[in-house]
C-alpha cells in the first residue's frame, strides 16, 4: 500500500488500546476507573460491537473478560497498576488455564506517582503468574501489540499483559488504522479437566505452565517484536523496553540498542547472541531491575540500576544523567534551559463540592478520621488536613477496626470516624462493612455518596441513576447497610450545614456502629449551578469564617472606596452551593436572583 493511501490519524495510548482490541476483532471488554487507563473503557464504549462496561472492581472486570475469553471470544480486562491486585486472585488461577479466546490484561503504571498511591512495577506480575508480557513504546506499537498479544494468548494457551506508564497512555502519536477482523466465537464448550482448578486438574496445569513459556521464549528469539539497532560501535549494548526507548532515541547517544517488545519470558538466546559483540552491557527499566536481575541469572554480565533511579519516570534527562555516568555518553558541553519556576499550589476540592462541609464539620469536632480512596483524599491536605490514613480502595473500614482494637487493649478507646465514597462502597466496601457490622466499638462511618466515581471523571456507579433516571439498575446504600444488620443509618444532607453538624456529632457520641449517609451529587460531573452567592460588605465583619470552608471562589479582598479587607465570592466560580452562607454568623453572605457566569 502506498503511503498516501494509509489510513493515518493522531491517538492517545489509551485511544490506540480500544483502536487495536476493536480492529483485531475484540467482543468483551471490562474495566474500573483509573488513572491512567480510564480513557480505554470512554473510548470502547463507542464501539457498538464490542460489550464494554466499567465493573464494580478490578476483579470482576477481569472476571467478565475471562468468561468473554472462556466462549471463545477475544476479551480484555484494563486497569490501573493497584488494580492488578484487587484482581489478583482470579488471575493467578485463570493463568492456569489454557486460554480459548485471546486474553488481554492492559495495565497502566504510574512511574512518579502522579496520580497513585504508590509505584509499583507491575511486570512482576507476568513473571508471578507465568503469562506474556508486552511493552509498547509508541502508540502505534500500542494499537499493534495489543493484536500480537491476543494472537500469542490463542497460539500459546495464556493470557497476555499489555503494561503501559501513564505518559503513554496520555500522549498522542501517529497511528496506521485498519479494517476489524470479524470475531470468531465458538461459544462456551464444557471441559472440567480445563476449567475447573481442582487440584487433581490444576497439578496437571503447573507442567503445562512450563511448557508453555519455553514455547514462548523460543519464538520470542525470533519475534519481531524484538528489535536489534546496531550503531557500529562495540563497547555498549543497551537493552531496554516500552517508552524508555523513546527517550533514549530522543537523546541519540549512538549506541546499539536491543529494544524488547516481548519482556517476559525474555528472548534468552538471542540477549546472548547479540551481547556476545560487546564489551559490556545495559539495562535501562523504569522502577525495579526486571529484565537486569533475570539477565544476571542467566549468567549474563550486565549492569543498569546502579545508575538509573529506581524510582520515578526515566526521562530523557534521567537516562543522559545514567549513561554519562556509566560513561557510555560524554556530559552536555551547553547547560540545559532553566525551566521557569511554577509556583507551587495545592489541588483543592471543586467550587461546591459535597465534601468540603463534611470535612468541615469533622474538622470543627476534631474528629480522628480515617481515609479512603477517591477525589475525597484531598481531605488530607490543607486546609483541613482532616484524614489521617490513606491506603487503598476500602481499607478505611478494616482499619479503623483494628485501630479500635488497639486503642481499647491499651486502655485508650475514643471515637473514630471513617469516611468512604459511592464508588469505594461499592468496590471494595462491602465486604468491610460485613465485617464491621457487630462491632460494639464507638465507630462512625461517613459514606459520602456523590453518586458517581468522581475522582477520574464522573463513571456511574449503582447510585447514579437516583440523580440522571440512565442507569438501570439503583442500589440503595442505606438499604444495603441495613441488610447487614447495620441498623444506626442516617441520611442527611450535608448543604443544610448545621443539620448534618448534629447528626454527624451525635452519631460520634454513640456507642457501637453509626453510618450517616451524606447524599449531595458532585457538582462538577452533573453541572450543578445554582444562582451564585455574594458577600454584602456593609455586614460583612471579616472574620474569615466562611474562608474556612476552603471554596475556591471565596477569598478576603480590599473593595474600592474601603481600607479595611472583605469577604469577596467570585460569581463566575460560585455554583450556589450555600455552605458559606451557612457559616456567616452575621448573614452577610447572600444569595444572588441570577445564576454565576457559564465558563
Ligand atoms: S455558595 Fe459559597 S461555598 Fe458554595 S460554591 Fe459558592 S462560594 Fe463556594
Ligand atoms: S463569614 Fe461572613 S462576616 Fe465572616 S468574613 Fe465571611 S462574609 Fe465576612
Amino acid at each position: 500500500m502506498r503511503v498516501s493511501e494509509r489510513t493515518l490519524t493522531l491517538m492517545t495510548g489509551n485511544e490506540a488500546v480500544a483502536r487495536g482490541f476493536w480492529e483485531a476483532g475484540g467482543v468483551v471488554a471490562a474495566s474500573y476507573p483509573g488513572s491512567p487507563t480510564v480513557e480505554i473503557m470512554e473510548r470502547l464504549k463507542e464501539h457498538e460491537d464490542i460489550h464494554a462496561e466499567w465493573a464494580m472492581n478490578e476483579k470482576v472486570a477481569l472476571e467478565i473478560a475471562i468468561g468473554g475469553s472462556f466462549a471463545g471470544a477475544r476479551s480484555m480486562a484494563s486497569m490501573k497498576h493497584v488494580g492488578i491486585n484487587i484482581a489478583a486472585d482470579p488471575f493467578m488461577t485463570f493463568t492456569q488455564i489454557r486460554t480459548k479466546g485471546g486474553f488481554v490484561l492492559v495495565v497502566g503504571d504510574d512511574p512518579g506517582l502522579s496520580s497513585s498511591q504508590n509505584e509499583q512495577d507491575s511486570r512482576f506480575f507476568a513473571k508471578f503468574a507465568n503469562c506474556a508480557l508486552l511493552e509498547p513504546s509508541t502508540a502505534q506499537e500500542v494499537k499493534d501489540f495489543i493484536g500480537e498479544a491476543l494472537a500469542i494468548s490463542e497460539e500459546f494457551g495464556m493470557p497476555a499483559i499489555v503494561k503501559l506508564t501513564s505518559t503513554l497512555c496520555h500522549s498522542r502519536g501517529e497511528v496506521e488504522l485498519s479494517e476489524r477482523k470479524p470475531p470468531q466465537i465458538e461459544g462456551f464448550v464444557p471441559d472440567q479437566s480445563r476449567y475447573c482448578m481442582l487440584p487433581p486438574y490444576a497439578n496437571v496445569q503447573q507442567h503445562f505452565m512450563q511448557e508453555r513459556l519455553a514455547k514462548l521464549r523460543t519464538h520470542g528469539n525470533a519475534s519481531p517484536l524484538n528489535r536489534y539497532e546496531d550503531s557500529g560501535r562495540r563497547d555498549a549494548l543497551v537493552i531496554t523496553a516500552g517508552l524508555t526507548y523513546e527517550y533514549l532515541r530522543e537523546i541519540n547517544p549512538n549506541v546499539s540498542v536491543l529494544k524488547l517488545g516481548l519482556t517476559y519470558p525474555l528472548p534468552v538466546e538471542l540477549i546472548k547472541e547479540v551481547a556476545a559483540g560487546y564489551d559490556r552491557v545495559l539495562v535501562i527499566e523504569e522502577l525495579m531491575p526486571f529484565m537486569e536481575e533475570q539477565l544476571l541469572a542467566h549468567g549474563l554480565t550486565v549492569e543498569g540500576k546502579k545508575y538509573f533511579s529506581f524510582t520515578g519516570e526515566l526521562n530523557s534527562d534521567r537516562i543522559r544523567e545514567g549513561l554519562v555516568k556509566a560513561g557510555v555518553m560524554a556530559p552536555l558541553e551547553i547547560s540545559a534551559e532553566v525551566a521557569p519556576a511554577v509556583p507551587r499550589r495545592t489541588p483543592m476540592l471543586c467550587a461546591g463540592c459535597p465534601h468540603r462541609p463534611v470535612f468541615h464539620i469533622l474538622q470543627k469536632a476534631k474528629a480522628t478520621v480515617i481515609g479512603d480512596i477517591g477525589c475525597y483524599s484531598l481531605g488530607i491536605l490543607e486546609p483541613f488536613e482532616v484524614l489521617k490514613t490513606n491506603l487503598s480502595m476500602g481499607a478505611s473500614l478494616g482499619i479503623i477496626q483494628g485501630m479500635a482494637k488497639a486503642h481499647k487493649t491499651a486502655g485508650k478507646a475514643k471515637p473514630l470516624v471513617a469516611v468512604i465514597g459511592d464508588g469505594t462502597f461499592f468496590h471494595s466496601g462491602l465486604s468491610g462493612f460485613a465485617d464491621i457490622a457487630n462491632t460494639k466499638d464507638n465507630i462512625t462511618v461517613v459514606v459520602l455518596d456523590n453518586r458517581t466515581t468522581a475522582m477520574t471523571g464522573g463513571q456511574i456507579t449503582p447510585t447514579t441513576g437516583e440523580l440522571t433516571g440512565e442507569a438501570s439498575h439503583i442500589i440503595s446504600i442505606p438499604a444495603v447497610l441495613k441488610s447487614f444488620g447495620i441498623n444506626d443509618v442516617t441520611v442527611a444532607d450535608q448543604f443544610e450545614h448545621s443539620k448534618t453538624r448534629s447528626v454527624i456529632v451525635e452519631a460520634i457520641k454513640r456507642e457501637g456502629l453509626s453510618v450517616v449517609v451524606v447524599t449531595r451529587p458532585c457538582a462538577l460531573n452533573f453541572r450543578i449551578r445554582e444562582p451564585h452567592y455574594y458577600v454584602d460588605r456593609e455586614i460583612c465583619i471579616s472574620c474569615r469564617s466562611c474562608i474556612g470552608v476552603n471554596c475556591p471562589p471565596i477569598s478576603m479582598q480590599v473593595y474600592e472606596g474601603y481600607d479595611k479587607k472583605n469577604s469577596y465570592i467570585n460569581p463566575e466560580m460560585c455554583v450556589g452551593c450555600s455552605v458559606c452562607s451557612q457559616v456567616c454568623p452575621v448573614k452577610a453572605i447572600k444569595k444572588s436572583s441570577q445564576a454565576g457566569v457559564e465558563e
